[in-house]
């Protein structure tokens, strides 16, 4: 039957190389290509702890409906996170959400009409190009380089196309790793508050620091308010839990209630409660050294062997934190048609190019070091360079 879908339904599309990846997901198949944490590393038995806790208490009000905005006290201690990291917000300028990528949802949702502008960084995370085209944006690309995204670049676009939106990824992003330098970020907060501009600030890796200095989110010089950010439990708890936070003011957060409502009227009441009382009586902060520690000593391994492995001609980020690591291949190298012959040789990895919202990057990928074990990394990177040198 011929359906009459939106015309949103055209801007859905399924992609060709995740099609290519589920043949990854066979177990002989080393895989660089995912963006998954270390499952040995989840805290599952204080969840379990959690969990028994919030349902032993004979409180029905656990199963019960709740607010949109999310469970008070959830909320209280996410806003003393985020006074650590330099953002003085109330629990009123945050809304409890179904992971961050619901909050880049909702703030499409809230924002974009056919057609707008939306600015990115070249290359971008996957998951916002494919919201905010399903919302029919169109998109601005700007370039980026060892500091993130160029923002001077930025400012002249925003002089001459007027995005209404811009979406970064500033601190150990996905998929290059690269972290906005301080200095730019401050030069940032400055040019959004003079051309009175949004800006989405997509945190999900900031905790997961290795080496290099603390740096504090872009919110955190934001002193006019024009910075929506999105924090998560995907990376630091599990993203099974499906448990993320927006960061914005008062006027914008009354908006996205409305927005979540129609969507889903509110995250699991049990989740928030496990979660609150999680974070209240575990070591959490241990918790995060031990990914740290283990996540930072894959990285390390995987620099190491791609040094060992492949010549001048091919060239990588060395992200100070986050999930992964971005290659450059010579750029007669096509690596969307070389990635069956890599799956035929039991490694996968993510080609680059459809992180650019434009197109191009034909010869870079992604690879991720938080979910193979380093034997996994050593071997899988060897069976790569065998492919690419050959
Ligand atoms: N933003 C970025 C940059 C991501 O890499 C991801 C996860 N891959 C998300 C958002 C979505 O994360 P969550 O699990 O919090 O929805």
């Amino acid at each position: 039957m011929n359906y009459a879908f939106a015309e949103r339904v055209n801007h859905m599309e399924s992609s060709a190389i995740r099609e290519i990846l589920k043949v990854a997901e066979s177990p002989d198949v080393i895989s660089l290509a995912g963006g998954l944490p270390a499952p040995e590393l989840f805290p599952i038995q204080e969840i379990q702890e959690a969990y028994n806790h919030v349902l032993g208490a004979n409180d029905p009000s656990v199963l019960q409906y709740s607010t949109t905005e999310g469970y008070l006290p959830l909320r209280e201690d996410i806003a003393e996170k985020m006074k650590e990291k330099g953002m003085h917000v109330s629990p009123d300028n945050i809304l409890l959400t179904n992971g961050s990528q619901q909050g880049l949802d909702l703030i499409a949702k809230l924002f974009i009409n056919p057609g707008d502008l939306i600015a990115v960084e070249d290359p971008t995370y996957l998951g916002a190009i494919q919201t905010f085209y399903s919302y029919q944006a169109n998109f601005l690309t700007v370039p980026t380089d060892k500091e993130g995204i160029n923002v001077d670049a930025l400012e002249t676009a925003i002089k001459l196309q007027q995005p209404k939106l811009i979406y970064l990824t500033p601190t150990y992003k996905n998929p290059t790793g690269v972290t906005l330098s301080l200095e730019r970020r401050q030069h940032l907060a400055k040019i959004l508050a003079k051309y009175n501009i949004p800006l989405i600030e997509d945190d999900p890796y900031g905790e997961l620091r290795y080496s290099g200095p603390v740096i504090q989110p872009v919110k955190s010089f934001d002193t006019a308010e024009r910075i929506i950010y999105l924090g998560t439990f995907s990376k630091t708890i599990a993203p099974g839990l499906r448990l993320g936070w927006v960061v914005a003011s008062k006027e914008i957060i009354a908006k996205l209630v409305l927005a979540k409502q129609g969507t889903d009227l509110h995250t699991g009441t049990l989740l928030q409660r496990t979660t609150h009382y999680y974070l209240n009586n575990s070591q959490i902060e241990k918790h995060i050294e031990t990914i740290r520690q283990e996540y930072g000593h894959r990285r390390d391994i995987m620099l190491k062997e791609l040094k060992a492995n492949f010549s001048g001609e091919v060239s990588w980020t060395e992200p100070s934190g986050g999930m992964f690591l971005w290659v450059s291949l010579p750029e007669h190298f096509n690596t969307v048609s070389l990635l069956p012959k890599a799956v035929e040789a039991k490694v996968a990895y993510v080609p680059g190019a459809p992180f650019y919202a434009k197109g191009g990057g034909l010869n870079t990928l992604r690879l991720n070091f938080s979910n193979s074990s380093p034997l996994q990394i050593q071997e899988g990177i060897k069976r790569l360079a065998q492919l690419f040198n050959k």
